[in-house]
């Protein structure tokens, strides 16, 4: 029995993962399942996986999981050291799919025990990239990458030479926001940014999508994740959103992986890896399909594109100030306080002041500089943000 854990098993990702491994109760050994908020989720999980331990990170919510687990044989404990510490727990596998920068530290710890991390957290790879696969290499763990582009890569580059890879094109479907006339994203609401065209997904991922702000972060977890330059990194728009990633290799040719929009094959990969194990997703009818469509990514629509750029070329702790000024400006569309196209100009901002000012840019990368740069982000990002009101 392959032990396993899920670090943020009450969201979309960690959701598609209980439902893997509930479909083959007699192949897996669930340890440690951990959720933000939503106890009522993560100790019904708890109890119908039969996992060692739950944790929430709300500390109020502490009395309620464990009123709720009585009887169960579940330990429960909360906070995010607590998380932290679930996380160190033997597992041969852990799923690391908390959002945002708080994913990092449990990933961390977990790749402490030289085991597998499957690592939906693009933030871990965006914020720290270079510290995080080091870690990883320092303590033999391997890291898969569950991102569905980085997954589509990763497959097209089983039994290739990644020296001859020519570059590496990751698909977008566009978002929420892809056909709207351009002067009206403007007046873009919570409710329109929110509903995205293809996935199902969380709601800032899904928000992330319609400004492409995700996309920006999936081309700096390509250039950590594969180790190739950031001129070898392309972003397309494919509105039907089937061909998840290409590689093109020197000889011309592109290999494309296709499938359909479901999260549980790319982390029915990462589960079953290295074989290829049968999944619950939908076979793709290709007739019935008939057309792939592509193309260029407006640089005007899309500027967190253009924004990822300047971060790759500058790498360091530019990442880890991407995200979290993209994080506080996505707090702040949320509540309604800034408009969807000022998001960009807030992390543009941030990044500016954070090189010219701060000096950040050079510093050595370590948890504490990460961390550091996290907070200084967040508030340059929120003097920004109070500079538009
Ligand atoms: P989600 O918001 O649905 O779920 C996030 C999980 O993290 C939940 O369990 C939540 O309770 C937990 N959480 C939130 N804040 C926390 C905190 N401070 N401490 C501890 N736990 C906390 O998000 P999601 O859509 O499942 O995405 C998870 C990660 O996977 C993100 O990094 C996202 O970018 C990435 N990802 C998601 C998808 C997708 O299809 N949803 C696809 C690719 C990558
Ligand atoms: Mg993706």
């Amino acid at each position: 029995m392959k032990k396993v854990s899920i670090l943020g098993a009450t969201g979309s990702i960690g959701q598609n993962t209980v439902d893997l491994i509930r479909r083959d109760p007699k192949a897996f050994d669930v340890v440690a399942l951990t959720g933000g908020r939503n106890v009522l989720q993560l100790a019904q999980d708890a109890r119908d996986l039969r996992a060692d331990i739950a944790v929430i990170q709300d500390d109020d919510l502490l009395p309620q999981l464990k009123d709720l687990l009585i009887g169960s044989g579940v330990e429960a404990a909360a906070g995010a050291d607590a998380i932290c510490d679930a996380a160190t727990r033997p597992a041969d596998w852990t799923m690391s799919c908390i959002v945002g920068a708080a994913g990092l530290a449990p990933g961390w710890k977990a790749l402490e025990q030289g085991a597998t991390l499957a690592l939906a957290n693009k933030e871990s790879l965006v914020t720290a990239g270079p510290i995080l696969l080091d870690h990883a290499k320092h303590h033999c763990a391997t890291v898969l990458p569950v991102d569905s582009e980085h997954s589509a890569v990763f497959q097209a580059l089983v039994g290739e030479d990644i020296a001859a890879v020519e570059r590496i094109i990751i698909t977008a479907s566009g978002g929420a926001f892809r056909d709207w006339p351009l002067d009206k994203l403007e007046s873009a609401t919570l409710a329109e940014a929110s509903s995205h065209p293809n996935w199902d997904m969380g709601q800032r991922i899904t928000i992330d999508s319609a400004s492409m702000f995700n996309k920006a972060m999936e081309l700096i977890e390509t250039k950590e994740f594969f180790g190739v330059r950031p001129d070898q990194i392309e972003a397309i728009i494919h509105p039907e959103s089937l061909i998840h990633a290409m590689v093109g290799f020197n000889d011309g040719a592109i290999m494309a992986h296709v499938g359909p929009h479901d999260m549980r094959h790319a982390i029915g990969f990462a589960l079953n890896w290295p074989k290829r194990t049968e999944l619950p997703v939908e076979r793709l009818d290709l007739a019935q399909i008939g057309a792939l469509t592509f193309k260029a990514p407006e640089a005007a629509r899309y500027p967190a594109l253009q924004i990822a750029r300047t971060v790759m070329e500058e790498g360091g702790l530019m990442g880890a100030a991407f995200t979290s000024a993209k994080d506080r400006a996505l707090d702040a569309f949320i509540a309604g306080d800034i408009g969807f196209t000022q998001m960009a100009p807030v992390v543009d901002k941030v990044l500016n002041t954070m090189t010219s000012r701060d000096g950040l840019k050079n510093a050595r990368m370590t948890l504490d500089t990460v961390q550091q740069t996290d907070t200084l982000a967040r508030r340059r990002a929120a003097e920004a943000i109070a500079d538009l009101r």
